[in-house]
């Protein structure tokens, strides 16, 4: 006898929406995301699509109806809870459009939790656009299975950061000046990872990162990195040693 296919096919699209998911729900499906459905993925009446809301977790649907332009679909049933996520935040300091959106995506799908635009003295830029940053998250954990996105918080100059720094977050300064090995630095409980951008901390912006009770300056190694691979490094690390990675 062949084997039983299986059930959602692998090819099933999987597609974040706004809407609080639950059982039952029918929801409309307009714009982008059926454009996708519709004219990419050619779906007809009774195809299966994934869906997570980054609330309750994520549901199988069905196509109920289909029009030109939208779709209904049919929540049919709940397939897995949101996951929960390391206590990992990232202060990113604003670098370039593209490699800031890099990072974005790439903090998204290593799981983090928080990621925090940070604003300093060097930054080339000195405006983020959430929901952009937002979609580049959504595309990522669309693809990757996820069913959980970091929350975004808005754009922080690095002195209010500081200043409202929370007292039980371990604060991992990227320093490429020099600092403990960051694999041997973290310990555990909530932690994040700041990292400068193209032309790093100021001196005086180095102080007072440093005279943060919390704070951790930590080296990354002899070579500098862009932000981008600092960034990525820093949290891939902290997800070793601290995170789920050996869970
Ligand atoms: N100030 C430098 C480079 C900044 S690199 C210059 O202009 O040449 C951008 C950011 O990446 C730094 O602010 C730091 O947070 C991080 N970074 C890069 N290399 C690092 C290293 N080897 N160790 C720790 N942090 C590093």
């Amino acid at each position: 006898m062949p084997a039983k296919p299986a059930w959602p096919p692998k090819s099933t699209p999987r597609l974040f929406v706004e809407q609080p998911l639950e059982l039952g729900a029918t929801l409309n499906i307009a714009g982008n995301s059926a454009h996708y459905l519709l004219g990419v993925m050619r779906l007809k009446e009774g195809a299966p699509v994934k869906l997570f809301d980054n609330i309750s977790g994520e549901y199988l649907a069905t196509v109920a109806r289909i029009s030109k332009r939208d779709l209904d679909l049919t929540v049919e049933s709940k397939l897995r809870a949101r996951e929960t996520t390391p206590d990992l935040w990232i202060a990113q300091a604003l670098v370039k459009k593209d490699r800031f959106d890099w990072i974005a995506e790439k903090a998204c799908e290593l799981g983090v939790a928080r990621f925090v635009p940070v604003l300093t003295a060097r930054c080339v830029v000195d405006k983020v656009k959430d929901d952009r940053l937002r979609a580049h998250m959504i595309e990522a954990a669309e693809q990757c299975e996820r069913t959980a996105l970091p929350y975004i918080s808005p754009l922080t100059k690095l002195e209010a950061l500081l200043k409202d720094w929370p007292a039980e977050r371990t604060l991992y300064f990227c320093d490429e000046r020099g600092g403990a090995p960051l694999l041997e630095a973290i310990s555990p409980g909530p932690a994040a990872i700041l990292i400068g951008p193209e032309g790093g901390f100021t001196d005086g912006e180095n102080a007072s990162i440093r005279a943060r009770p919390n704070a951790r300056p930590v080296s990354l190694g002899p070579r500098i990195l862009r932000a981008d691979t600092a960034a990525i490094s820093a949290i891939s690390i902290w997800m070793a040693k601290n995170g789920d990675w050996s869970a």
